[in-house]
């Protein structure tokens, strides 16, 4: 049995979605539910006995406690966050609540349970956080690409936040003896992505005619990795990984902004062609850039390749292919995310739990 939280949001329901398809280890999967989780990430596992889905928070002392207590898992994935840097510019407060204050509990409630483990479980057991190659700041254009031992140096508040729960992860392993693992990935991709981010936003207004806004000059460059490529890294270092140590992961595919929306918009040309002729990159609009955008992140993961033998099976070409195809195929997800239906599935699905 594992705890996984935050698995209603993109990269934890896709983490879950693959676990029970290659285990048949139960999964607990605590998500408050905001507007970025959606039960209907995870519809297939409707009638899956191995999952079960608990709406509460992180922060929430009692609830973890009992959950842990009653499932007694042999790991935690903390994929729980807010994790859109804009929202974190307009409002900060949720992103310390959630990342920082949030993830203080649950460290907290995971350390009482672990203490009194006996001693089998106790060596066995593992709290794995997932972060994000933003607290690395940003980079010139001719940096080496972030290491496991860069400074951490984030620029918004969501990076910062990100950064303080990492430290926090870390100082309960240096001072508590809390067998932790912490990955930081690159920009992810694929499917069941809420369409506020790049990728998905661009395929969801080009095929609704509408603007696809290029922050600035679309220089930025990021590093992309497919998202079952992410879980994957993550099952190994939770399988592997060494007590205390943080392992970078990412696609060895650092790409500007532009770039991405030329690929996608091509691809969209190639798979749905414009009904009345044209291409989907005229939709193109150039926007204020966002305040303090970092220009560039590129990540080493030379790290997890060699000790963990971890690489990603897709390319980018492939991956993105995957993706575009994905909303293609799933109108009603991207229908229902948009007329806010989503937030309805649960009480229709499950009913009220
Ligand atoms: P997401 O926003 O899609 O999902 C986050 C999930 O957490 C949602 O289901 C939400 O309901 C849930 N949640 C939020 N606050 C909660 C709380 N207090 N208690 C319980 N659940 C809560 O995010 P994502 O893109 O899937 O990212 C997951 C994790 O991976 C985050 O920690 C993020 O920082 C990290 N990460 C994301 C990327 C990326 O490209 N998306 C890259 C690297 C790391």
């Amino acid at each position: 049995m594992i705890l996984v939280t935050g698995a209603a949001g993109f990269i934890g329901a896709n983490f879950v979605l693959d676990w029970l398809a290659q285990s048949e280890e139960p999964v607990v999967n605590l998500d408050k539910l905001t507007y970025a989780g959606n039960p209907e990430n995870l519809s297939s596992l409707r009638d899956n006995q191995a999952h079960r889905f608990v709406q509460g928070d992180i922060g929430d002392r009692a609830l973890v406690d009992q959950l842990l207590r009653e499932h007694q898992p042999r790991a935690v994935v903390n994929f729980a966050a807010e994790s859109h840097v804009d929202r974190s510019i307009h409002g900060p407060e949720d992103f310390i609540q959630t990342n920082v204050v949030g993830t203080f509990h649950l460290l907290e409630s995971v350390r009482a349970h672990w203490s009194g483990l006996e001693s089998d479980a106790k060596t066995g057991f593992r709290f794995l956080h997932v972060s994000t190659d933003e607290v690395y700041g940003t980079l010139g254009p001719n940096d080496a690409p972030f290491t496991e031992t860069t400074p951490y140096t984030p620029n918004s508040p969501y990076s910062a936040s990100k950064a303080a729960s990492d430290h926090l992860v870390r100082a309960y392993h240096h001072t508590y003896g809390l067998p932790v693992l912490t990955t930081n990935c690159s920009n992810n991709y694929g499917p069941y992505h809420f369409p506020e981010k790049l990728i998905p936003l661009l395929i969801v207004n080009a095929l609704a005619g509408k603007a696809l806004p290029v922050y600035g000059d679309g220089m930025q460059v990021r590093d992309w990795l497919y998202v079952k490529d992410h879980c994957s890294a993550i099952r190994r270092v939770l399988e592997a990984g060494r007590l205390g140590e943080t392992y970078n992961v990412g696609g060895w595919n650092e790409k500007p902004n532009i770039d991405i929306v030329k690929t996608v918009c091509g691809l969209l040309d190639e798979l749905r062609p414009k009904s009345g002729g044209g291409h989907y990159f005229d939709q193109v609009t150039y926007v204020k850039d966002r305040p303090g955008h970092d220009r560039r992140y590129a990540i080493d993961a030379s790290k997890i390749h060699k000790e963990l033998g971890w690489k990603p099976a897709e390319t980018f070409d492939t991956g993105i292919r995957k993706t575009v195809q994905w909303y293609l195929d799933n109108p009603e997800w991207v229908a229902h995310v948009q007329s806010g239906d989503y937030r309805n599935w649960m009480g229709q699905q499950y009913g009220a739990s």
